[in-house]
């Protein structure tokens, strides 16, 4: 039980004022001011609890101190060089260590390694800064130790290309490319009046939890191939399987094999799609094996 919760307007204000810390944009400050908020990411981001949660963006602690409740152990990345003293002043929980870094250059693998040969498990929490959400994400997607869970709060435009439906408008490479590594959950939508300062866009909080199973074996030449599809959106897959491949009959044929019109668009393949496209041209060995 919180008895004075960070996220409320009047205490962010107290500690911004006692510690001089004052949001900077330079660093995609908008604390969160609504307790009920964070208290769900929280929740949601937790699950037993068992383990460690690490924090990307702690702030001033509006997330971490909910998080520092609900788990064993907290790990908080934070770029500023002026909140690791406010976080461990004003939190004051044993199991939390904040750490100063931008976590664009932490070697995630190299820092999950221990907790992965202890068996110790590792969930992720964090209120990203629009301008570092993908990156970030794509760091921890990439990560090849074990991960139960990312639940991240973002801009609420990136937050529906992430989990878009194949044939919507927001359906991209990038919504395939997530949704063959992860399933995605939405946590909840949250309005910008429960931000300091408020942003101009709606937010969302999404969970992803990665899929056990791995389709296709070299994913990154599968990726450059769903990137390419989504090229010229406008234009057909074979307009874009042309450029990729630097032939029309080699892009006819991809798409043949696949038994796919060659006049789709790529925004309408779901992700299976995409699978069997590059597993028929590239991976045929394999499919005659199972
Ligand atoms: N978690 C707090 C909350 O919800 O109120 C603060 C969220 S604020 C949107 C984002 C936080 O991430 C800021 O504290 C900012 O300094 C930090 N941050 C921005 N870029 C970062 C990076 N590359 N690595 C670590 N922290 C970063």
């Amino acid at each position: 039980m919180i008895d004075r919760p960070i996220a409320t307007k009047s205490r962010t204000r107290e500690i911004q004022e006692k510690w001089n810390a004052q949001t900077k944009k330079s660093f995609g400050q908008n604390f969160i001011v609504e307790p009920g908020v964070v208290e769900k990411i929280a929740r949601a981001a937790s699950a037993d609890g068992k383990g460690v949660m690490i924090e990307i963006g702690p702030g001033i602690g509006a997330l971490t101190q909910y998080l520092c409740e609900y788990n064993e152990k907290v790990v908080a990345y934070e770029i500023d060089p002026r909140f690791p003293e406010v976080l461990r002043e004003e939190i004051g929980a044993d199991n939390l260590e904040v750490i100063l870094t931008d976590f664009l250059d932490v070697d995630v693998n190299a820092m999950l390694e221990p907790y992965a040969k202890a068996g110790t498990p590792v969930r992720f929490a964090s209120n990203l800064p629009y301008y570092v959400t993908t990156p970030i994400l794509f760091k921890l997607f990439e990560a090849r130790q074990p991960i139960e869970s990312i639940t991240v709060m973002m801009q609420k435009e990136v937050a529906d290309r992430f989990a878009a439906p194949s044939s919507s408008k927001e359906y991209n490479a990038l919504s395939v490319i997530t949704q063959y590594r992860c399933n995605i959950r939405r946590v909840m939508d949250v309005n910008r009046n429960v931000f300091w300062p408020s942003p101009n866009v709606g937010s969302a909080v999404l969970q992803f939890t990665f899929k056990n199973e791995h389709p296709v074996k070299n994913e990154e030449h599968f990726i450059s191939m769903v990137k390419a599809c989504f090229v010229q959106r406008r234009k057909t897959l074979l307009n874009n399987l042309q450029a990729w491949t630097g032939d029309k009959a080699k892009a006819l044929a991809l798409l043949e094999n696949a038994g796919i019109d060659p006049a789709t668009r790529a925004q309408q393949l779901g992700v299976d799609d995409f699978i069997k496209l590059y597993k028929v041209n590239y991976e045929h060995e394999s499919i005659c094996e199972s």
